[in-house]
Formats: C-alpha cells, structure tokens, sequence
C-alpha cells in the first residue's frame, strides 16, 4: 500500500460518522415554526376526518396559542435577556389572548352557545392594552430619549389607520341599528385595540434601535395579527368568517412568529439601549409616510363616489391633523439638517462654517459696542504621529478628548469649534491681550498637564499649539483676524510647539 492511499481509505471509513454528525438540529425557534405549520397543515385537514374532525381542529388550534405563550416563556426563560420585564409583560398580555381563544372554543363549540358576546371577549380585550405596555416598555428601553421624529411617524401611520378604520370597520358596527349596545361596544373595541397595538407597534419598528432576527419576527408577528384581525374584521361585517376559514392560518402564523421571537437567541438584544438618534427620513420611510397621508383624504373620495357614509367633519379634522403631522416632521427634519451642517459629527463642536458666519456677526457686535474680539487657533502637536502609532480610532479619541477639554476650559459665551482635521478654534468675545494670552496658556497647560487615553488601557502625552489675535488691537477686518491667528500659530510651531504666539499690537507693528 503506497502511502498516498491512506488519506483515501481513511476519508472513505469516516464519511458514515462525519455526515451524521454534520448534521445539525435546527435552531429551537425554527423548530417551533416548523412545528406551527405542521400543526397548520393538521387544522385544515382533521375536518375531512368527519364530526370528530371539528374538536380535534379545536384541540389543534389550541395547542398552537399555548404554544406560543410557552415558546416565549422558555425563551425569556433559556436567553435571560437583561431586560426581562417587557417580554413577560408581553407574554401575558399573550397568555390573555390564548385564555380568551380557549375560552370562546368552550362557550361556543363544547357549550354550543351561540352569544356574540362571552366571557372569551373580556380575556381577547385586555390582551391589548396588555400587549402594548410591553411594546412600549421595549420602545422606552431601546430609545431612551424622546425621539420625535418616529412619535410623528408613527402617530401619522396611527391617525392614517384610524381614519380608515372608522369609515370601513368602527362606523358600521357603531351605528348599526339592529345591534345590541353590547354587540356593539364588543365590535368596536376589537378595533380600537388594534389600533392602540398599531401605534405601539409602529414606534417600535420606526424607532431607533437594533433590529435583530427576534426584533424582526416579533414585529412581523404583530403584522401578522393586525392584518389578520383586520380582515377578519371585514368578513364578520360581511358575514363570511367561519370557525375553520383560511383566516384562521393569519393568526397561526401570527403565534408561529411570536413564539420564535421569543425562542430566537437575539431576543436578549431588542431591549437593548440604542446610543444612535432617530433615524432619518429614508425613501422607503417617506414612501410609507406618503401613502399613509394619502390614504385617508382618498377614502373620502372614494365613499363621497360611491354615495356611502363621508363623515365629513371627522375625516377632515384627521385630515388636517395628518397635515399637521407631516408639517412637524419637516419642522424637525429642518431642525436636524441645521444642526448637523453647524455640528462636528465627531466632537460635537461647531463647524468652521458655523464659525465664519460667526466671525462675521460677533465683529460687527464688538464694534457696535467697541469691545474686542479675540481668536485662537490651536493645532495638535505631531498629530500624524499619534495616528501612526495608536490608529485612527486611538487619533479619534485624543481629538474628542482635546474637544472635551477646550470646552472646559473656556468661558461659556465662547465660541468653540473645529477647524478642520486636528485644528480648533475658540472665539472669545469681549476679552483684553492679557485675557488672551492668558486662555491662550490655560488651553496650552490643560493638554499637556494631563495625558489623554488613546484606547483602554494606554495614555500619552499630547501637546498643541497655539496661536491668537485681537480685533481692533491686533487688526481691523475678520479676515485679517483669521490670517494673523494663522500667523501666531505657524510662529508657535516654529518655536518649538507646545507654546502659544499672539499677534502683536498694530502700533508696534509699524
Ligand atoms: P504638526 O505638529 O506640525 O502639526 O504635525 P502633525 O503631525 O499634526 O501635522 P499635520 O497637520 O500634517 O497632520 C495632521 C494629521 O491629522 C493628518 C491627518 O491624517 C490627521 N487627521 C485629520 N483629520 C483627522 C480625523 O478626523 N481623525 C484622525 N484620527 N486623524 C485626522
Ligand atoms: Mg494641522
Ligand atoms: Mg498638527
């Protein structure tokens, strides 16, 4: 036997073992998917079994809500998210549903009770608001500031629906005259409570936050169970929902994906703080946002067409109310872009365009009131060097650093902004030569003094430069205030670095 046999015959004796160990269960919640559509599949055809085919559809539909309920649980339960809190809030707002689900297949089908209103519609009811205290718990932990730009959003989608729902679902049942009040309050409640789980739901998946594959499932979940009632909705008002029609396979699908966001190992990570703001109006969310306002004034026409119910002063105050919303969101859009075109995105300071404009108005302020003006330009010693040595983060964290510490360090009227890579400006209005050189060395001492963290567990030392000049003492115009603090500073590094030049005054210039 040749040696280059051996490889051969030995990947021949290990192929049986290796291929059965290759094998891998599936991952537990696409087990219970998988399970959920199996258990489908069983719902839609026990009823050719004959009689006995409607109880087992029952037992089957059955297992699938509690199911649901326990998948989740084993979830929080498996994962030990840091948060637990809006997950079994969740779950119970889920383990009402599915009492009340067990509850209306015991009235109905073992009691053979025909009430349109049991003591299942109390249980369904309250899953809602139940429901929507977890979702906002989640949405409270995830953003935790305001975030107004998804509240907008999500309260325009909110008011687009509700609208909607009031000309196709609410008004029909709320103003049918042959309806019992209680019928009636049981049939615009279901509404109501979707819309309440709509509004939350939409903050949650408009919001910022991280959208892992449990984020995903759980709110395609809470689709599944909007859509489905909403139809569902529908057929009752048109009298075609049946116990057993394909209907029925929206709200599976809806505890398939419930269940699986529970049992999905990234569920530890949905309630997670997010450090980012809101995000920004993409194309696909301004196409949403679109089609949202536009729905409801469309309806109307549609209705006024059809010579059907118009309502006109609710639709149109929602109207106006949409309009509105749309308005604010542009307002705060506004707001967002002006605040980044004057905003550093990396320090946080101003911009050196916000600092010509600046420049500009606090020169004319201080010859108005002749007062002087001064500015300092400071540029990080070696800087190229840090870079080399500790990387562009290790650079990054000593120019947020110095930023931090300028602030500090100046009087709270002064203007402090980036001047371009490793270059910053302070613009001090109302302050004397001696008040000049004087900031001008404090800024020099407070980054040589104290070493600054390039990462975890490393700190150099970081010195700057620094150069400055007055107006009217110095010069006459802005732009000659910026040359001549130019000047200061290329004097600065000339000597050495570490130290700080100002200008000298016009009289002794000559
Ligand atoms: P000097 O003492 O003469 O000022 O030396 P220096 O190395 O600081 O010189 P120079 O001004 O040429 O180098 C500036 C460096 O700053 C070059 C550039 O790669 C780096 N830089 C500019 N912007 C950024 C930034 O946002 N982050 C980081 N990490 N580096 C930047
Ligand atoms: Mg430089
Ligand atoms: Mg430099």
């Amino acid at each position: 036997m040749t040696t280059s046999e051996l490889p051969a015959r030995d990947a021949t004796t290990v192929a049986g073992p290796s291929m059965l160990s290759g094998w891998r269960r599936p991952p537990a919640w696409a087990g219970f998917i998988a399970s959920v559509v199996v258990l489908a599949g069983v719902y839609y055809l026990v009823p050719l079994a004959g009689p006995v085919g409607a109880s087992l559809q029952t037992i089957t539909y059955g297992v699938v809500v509690c199911g649901s309920v326990a998948a989740f649980l084993l979830g929080v339960r498996r994962h030990r998210p840091p948060a637990r809190t809006p997950w079994l809030v969740i779950a119970a707002g889920q383990a009402f549903t599915a009492a009340g689900e067990i509850t209306y297949d015991v009235i109905h089908l073992l009691l053979h009770s025909d009430a349109s209103v049991t003591a299942a519609d109390p249980l369904l009811l309250a899953a809602f608001p139940v429901q929507a205290v977890g979702l906002m718990l989640m949405v409270r932990r995830r953003t935790p500031g305001w975030d107004a730009p998804s509240i907008i959003d999500a309260t325009i989608i909110t008011v687009s629906a509700a609208l909607l729902s009031w000309i196709y679902l609410i008004s029909p049942s709320a103003l049918a005259t042959d309806l019992t009040p209680l019928d009636r309050a049981a049939a615009v409640a279901y509404p109501l409570g979707d819309l309440l789980l709509l509004a939350v739901a939409a903050r949650l998946v408009l919001g910022a936050g991280v959208r892992t594959t449990a984020f995903w499932l759980l709110s395609a979940g809470l689709a599944a169970s909007l859509l489905t009632d909403t139809v569902y909705g529908v057929q009752t008002l048109l009298g075609t929902y049946f116990d057993g029609s394909w209907t029925d396979a929206g709200w599976m699908l809806c505890y398939a994906l419930m269940g699986a966001s529970g049992l999905h190992a990234s569920m530890t990570r949905v309630a997670e703080p997010s450090p980012a703001a809101g995000p920004d109006a993409t194309a696909g969310r301004l196409l949403v946002l679109a089609v949202a306002a536009v729905l409801a004034p469309t309806a109307e026409l549609v209705q006024y067409l059809r010579h059907a119910p118009t309502f006109l002063p609710l639709v149109t105050t929602g109207c106006i109310a949409l309009f509105l919303l749309v308005i604010a969101r542009m307002a705060v859009l506004i707001q967002a872009q002006r605040h980044m075109a004057i905003t550093d995105a990396l320090t946080g300071l101003r911009t050196r365009r916000f600092l010509q404009q600046a420049l500009d108005t606090e020169t004319a302020r201080a010859r108005r009131q002749n007062a002087s003006l001064g500015l300092l330009l400071l540029d990080v010693d070696h800087f190229k060097h840090v870079n080399d040595t500790h990387g562009h983060h290790g650079g990054d964290r000593v120019l947020c650093e110095v930023a931090h510490r300028l602030k500090a360090v100046v009087r709270p009227g002064d203007i402090v902004a980036r001047y371009g890579g490793e270059e910053f400006a302070v613009l001090l209005p109302q302050v004397n030569d001696a008040d000049l050189a004087d900031v001008a060395e404090r800024i020099r001492r407070c980054m040589a003094n104290t070493p600054m963290a390039v990462d975890a567990q490393t700190l150099i030392n970081v010195t700057v430069s620094v150069g400055g000049a007055l107006l009217p003492d110095h010069v006459d115009t802005p732009d000659d205030l910026t040359l001549a603090t130019d000047r200061a500073l290329y004097a600065a590094k000339e000597a050495g670095r570490n130290r700080t030049v100002t200008a000298a005054p016009i009289a002794s210039r000559a």
